[in-house]
């Protein structure tokens, strides 16, 4: 069997109003999805992080001619040849992003040819995945009292548990922040935001998972005094407390504090990965499958992270395809936590698929049992939010 076509669809959703975090105000989310086509008729899906609009690029015209008439089946060959071929410019970032999609794909082609789900050629670990409502989020506008009706809402859903946004706070002193300019919308002080995570634990009950995302802005300082003021509140996770590249000052915030540290979504690849883990500065180990490499690589991350008995969160906020990808990932690993369930509106997750991923009355997602990823794309849904 060979490979004869690799196709890339650009889609975008229009975020009205806009919403954020501490990272920025999102107006528009993003999807690239893949399509690695085989010349026995047989069509991998998968989903790359977009980079900026920049991935589809990287898999167009660096990754498409090297895989064109290979062999889909030799994935992890294929795997190393795409990271070797691109290492000089790559490593990390969009060409491991880029890669990510074409792993995904080929595991899904993998999975059809052996008429086995995804998760149990990967030798599954469970049929089922905890997930947690992802939201939280800062609106224009959005009070405490809107805050915890949303979080209201997660529990009578049957969610276990909820995450939610914090430190958009003026007061911040990281250059990054500073830097990216996103200052001035939704901004809050460090006193309002532990007054939004106090609304939301006493909205979800005490038993519930609460977590809350940073996404990088805090300094190490600032992180471990918020970090102490919020204990009381018996956090599942603080996630990405510090900027990504900030090893030793995570290692000391998850030092300091008795709150786990998860993260880092933001960093990339096993090597990346090792640094977090190895120097302590995740106890929890967020790796995210279209941005990290997918399936072979996410897997290696996990491997590691058990090697250091560290549970893994797949993080997960992009389209359908990295969903469902990221929940047989979750399903096929031991030290599977709990699944990133976005919640804000996002059409390219709820309309994408001829049948949207839900969860259950427990907090609960059954993983598909069709072959491959088990799933099947709406063609009319992509067309209304193609680029
Ligand atoms: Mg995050």
């Amino acid at each position: 069997m060979k490979i004869v076509d690799i196709r890339t669809i650009p889609l975008s959703y229009r975020c009205d109003p806009p919403y954020g975090s501490a990272g920025g105000m999102q107006a528009a989310r993003g999807g690239l999805l893949i399509e690695v086509e085989t010349d026995d008729g047989i069509t991998g899906i998968g989903e790359a992080g977009v980079g900026g609009g920049s991935t589809r690029h990287v898999i167009e015209h660096q990754l498409r001619p090297m895989l064109i008439g290979e062999d889909p089946l030799l994935i992890e060959g294929l795997w190393q040849k795409m990271f070797a071929r691109t290492r000089q410019f790559g490593r990390r970032g969009i060409a491991i992003n880029a890669i990510s999609g074409v792993d995904i794909a080929l595991w899904d082609i993998a999975g059809k040819i052996a008429k086995l789900p995804v998760y149990r050629l990967l030798g599954a670990c469970r049929d089922r995945v905890e997930a947690y409502a992802s939201g939280g989020f800062y609106q224009e506008g959005k009070s405490v009292e809107d805050l915890a009706a949303e979080a209201e809402g997660y529990r009578a859903r049957g969610f276990s548990g909820m995450k939610m946004k914090i430190g958009r706070n003026p007061s911040t002193q990281t250059h990054l922040r500073h830097l990216a300019g996103n200052a001035q919308l939704c901004e809050v002080e460090p006193e309002e935001d532990i007054a939004r995570v106090a609304a939301v634990r006493k909205a979800l009950g005490p038993k519930a998972k609460l977590m809350v995302d940073v996404n990088c802005a805090w300094s190490p300082a600032m992180a471990i005094e918020i970090g102490c003021a919020l204990e009381p509140f018996k956090l599942y996770w603080i996630e990405e407390p510090v900027a990504t590249d900030d090893i030793d000052g995570s290692a000391r915030v998850a030092a300091a504090l008795a709150t786990p540290i998860a993260g880092y979504e933001t960093e990339i690849g096993l090597y990346g990965f090792r640094e977090l883990i190895t120097r302590g500065a995740v106890d929890i180990v967020q790796p995210d499958i279209a941005w990290s490499g997918g399936f072979s690589e996410c897997r290696r991350i996990a491997a590691l992270a058990q090697a250091h008995h560290l549970m893994v969160a797949p993080h997960a906020f992009a389209s359908a395809v990295t969903l469902v990808a990221s929940l047989h990932f979750a399903a096929s690993i031991p030290n599977g936590l709990v699944l990133e369930f976005d919640q804000n509106p996002n059409g390219l997750r709820d309309e994408l698929l001829k049948e949207p991923i839900r969860i259950d009355g427990n907090g609960m997602i059954r993983l598909p049992e069709r072959p491959g990823l088990g799933i099947e794309l709406d063609r009319a849904a992509i067309d209304r939010y193609r680029i």
